[in-house]
């Protein structure tokens, strides 16, 4: 069952503006949604021509088995961890991250299965209505957004390559920014989703599978450097200096989604 909402600080406006898209914040997400301008924070370059056809003439890579497969490594992981997030929630929240999480993914990948004939964006809008709805605390609204802006910009191709896949994952983290207004160092699940990010930028040229290891490596190191911050944002910043020392349960999280997408990518047959 979902529980408050609480711990999503929605005060603090970010600067610069230039977010790409079309949107206006819409009240929804329980009323958690605000007018704020987020920077787009890892603007990767899509060429959309290479996306749609890849390198070498070759059809793009992913598609809704890929996004399917993401979900359900998602998932798996989040299982396995799910004490351990609940543990780093104890510490520094109100220890429901892990078991929330655990609901949530379960619930998406139930959907995921029922879900034929979507398109990899379809699927990933449901998928993020269905965080929405079943993962309570900060978390749910966070990344149901998240994986709902992500198929949003994916819109209804049946395909899509890494540009694509790149473009979508930095309008997720535009819609964490624009419900939570976190900024990198406040001890959230930005501090993991924006060096992933980066090192996906930077790595893109290697192919999909080298950049998305480079970018489950760099979400993995942006959680572990969440131990010594102090938290700014969210129930872990209402302990103040007390919040320092523990890893955020959030970050470690979103360890694990990257962790989750590195592993479909890995699986992505190599004809496609
Ligand atoms: P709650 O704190 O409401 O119990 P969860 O335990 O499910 O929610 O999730 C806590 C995580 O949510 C934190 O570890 C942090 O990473 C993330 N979080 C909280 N507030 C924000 C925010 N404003 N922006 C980004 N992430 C946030
Ligand atoms: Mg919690």
């Amino acid at each position: 069952m979902p529980n408050s909402n609480a711990g999503i600080d929605v005060g603090a406006a970010m600067t610069p503006k230039d977010v790409r898209h079309r949107r206006t914040s819409a009240p929804d997400d329980a009323g958690l949604t605000q007018v704020v301008r987020v920077e787009k924070v890892a603007a990767v370059t899509t060429g959309v021509s290479a996306g749609r056809r890849g390198r070498r003439g070759a059809p793009p890579p992913f598609d809704a088995d890929f996004v399917a497969r993401w979900l359900r490594a998602s998932a798996a992981e989040i299982a396995v961890h799910r004490d351990f997030l609940t543990q780093l929630d104890a510490a520094i929240g109100d220890a429901d991250h892990g078991v929330n999480m655990d609901r949530g993914f379960a619930a998406v990948v139930s959907v995921a299965a029922a879900a034929d004939g979507l398109s990899p964006g379809e699927l990933l809008v449901q998928a993020g209505a269905t965080l929405v709805l079943r993962v309570g605390g900060a978390a749910g609204p966070l990344y149901g957004s998240a994986l709902r802006e992500a198929g949003r910009s994916l819109g209804d191709a049946s395909a899509f390559g890494l540009p694509e896949l790149a473009g979508a994952l930095d309008d997720a983290l535009v819609a964490i920014v624009k419900l939570g207004a976190a900024e990198e160092g406040d001890k959230t699940i930005v501090d993991a989703w924006t060096p992933a990010l980066r090192a996906l930028r930077d790595a893109r040229s290697a192919g999909a599978v080298a950049a998305l290891h480079a970018a489950r490596v760099a979400a993995e190191g942006g959680a572990a450097a969440t131990t010594p911050m102090e938290a700014r944002k969210g129930r872990a910043s209402y302990l103040g200096p007390r919040s320092v020392g523990h890893q955020d349960p959030g970050a470690a999280s979103t360890s694990l989604l990257f962790g989750a997408l590195e592993r479909a990518a890995a699986e992505t047959p190599p004809d496609r």
